[in-house]
C-alpha cells in the first residue's frame, strides 16, 4: 500500500495536537504507471509505420522519374503504413471512448444487433463463412458499445482462421443466473495458447504476434472495458471442437411488467 500523508498542527485552547490524514494512493500510482507504459507502446507502434512512410517517401522521390515502378512500390508501402496508423488511432479512440463515454443503456434486441454485425462483416466476402446464430434474447445495454464488443469478437473469429479453411462461427446466448445473459461467440480457428488466455484482454497483448495476422492488440481490451462497465465479465476458453470460445455476461432486459388490471372490469 502506498500512502501519502498530509495534515496540520492544531492549537485549541492551549491543547496542542495535529490532524494527520493518510491517503491510499496505490491505485493512482498504478494508473500513472499504466498510462506511462501505454503511452510508450503507442508511441512505439505509431513510430514504426511512420519510419516506413518516411523512408519510402524519400525512395519514391529518388526513383522518379527514371524508375516509376520502384516509385510505385514505395508508394504502396506508404499507403499500407498509413492504413496501419489509421487502424491504431481508430482503436485508441475506441479504447478511450470505452472508458470515458457516458453509458446510454436501453433495451437491445440482441438478435437484430448480431444479424447487423454479421451482415456488415461478411456481406462483402467472396467466400461466405459458416455462421450459426442461436435464439438471442433482449438485453439491457448501451447499443453502440455492445455492437463494438460483438463486432470485435466476430471480426477476430473471421480473422484468426486456419489457413485455407472457411471460418466457422457459432453465436449463442444462455441465461446466466437471475437477470443475466451469457453471450458466446465460438470459432473453429487457430485457438489461443493456454499461457496467453489470461492476457489477451490486456491492451497490446497479442498471442500471435510475428505471424501474418495484423492487429493492434486493443480490440479485446476494449471489449473488456465495455463489458466491465455493464457490470459483466468476459473470458475465453478453448472451443471443444477446436478454436476459441469467447463469452461475456450482460444484464438481461428488464422484464416487461404487465399493466395492472383495472379491478372494475371484473365487478
Ligand atoms: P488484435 O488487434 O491483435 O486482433 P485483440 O485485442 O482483438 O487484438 O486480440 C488480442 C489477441 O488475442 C490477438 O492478437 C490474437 O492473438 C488473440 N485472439 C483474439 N481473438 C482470437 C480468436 N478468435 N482466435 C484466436 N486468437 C485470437
Amino acid at each position: 500500500v502506498l500512502l501519502s500523508v498530509s495534515g496540520r498542527p492544531l492549537d485549541h485552547d492551549g491543547q496542542r495536537g495535529a490532524i494527520v490524514v493518510f491517503h491510499d494512493i496505490t491505485e493512482a500510482r498504478e494508473r500513472e504507471a499504466d498510462l506511462a507504459a501505454f503511452a510508450g507502446i503507442v508511441a512505439h507502434d505509431l513510430k514504426n509505420p511512420l519510419t516506413v512512410i518516411g523512408a519510402h517517401t524519400e525512395m519514391a522521390r529518388d526513383a522518379l522519374p527514371d524508375e516509376p515502378e520502384q516509385a510505385l512500390e514505395s508508394l504502396e508501402r506508404v499507403g499500407s503504413g498509413v492504413v496501419r496508423m489509421r487502424r491504431l488511432i481508430d482503436d485508441l479512440l475506441a479504447y478511450v471512448t470505452a472508458r470515458d463515454a457516458a453509458l446510454k443503456p436501453g433495451e437491445v434486441d440482441l438478435a437484430g444487433l448480431v444479424a447487423d454485425v454479421v451482415a456488415e462483416r461478411v456481406g462483402h466476402l467472396r467466400v461466405q463463412p459458416d455462421v450459426y446464430i442461436g435464439a438471442l434474447p433482449h438485453v439491457e445495454a448501451d447499443p453502440a458499445m455492445l455492437r463494438h464488443v460483438l463486432d470485435n469478437l466476430v471480426g477476430n473469429a473471421l480473422k484468426y482462421v486456419r489457413p485455407g479453411r472457411v471460418p466457422k462461427i457459432d453465436i449463442s446466448a444462455h441465461t446466466a443466473g437471475p437477470g443475466w445473459v451469457r453471450v458466446e461467440v465460438a470459432d473453429r480457428g487457430i485457438g489461443i495458447p493456454d499461457a496467453d488466455k489470461a492476457h489477451v484482454f490486456e491492451s497490446f497483448h497479442r498471442a500471435h504476434a510475428g505471424q501474418s495476422y495484423g492487429g493492434t492488440g486493443l480490440g479485446l481490451a476494449i471489449c473488456r472495458r465495455i463489458v466491465d462497465r455493464h457490470g459483466g465479465t468476459i473470458a475465453v476458453t478453448d472451443n471443444p471442437g477446436g478454436g476459441s470460445r469467447f463469452s461475456f455476461t450482460i444484464p438481461a432486459a428488464v422484464p416487461v411488467v404487465p399493466a395492472a388490471v383495472d379491478a372494475h372490469e371484473y365487478v
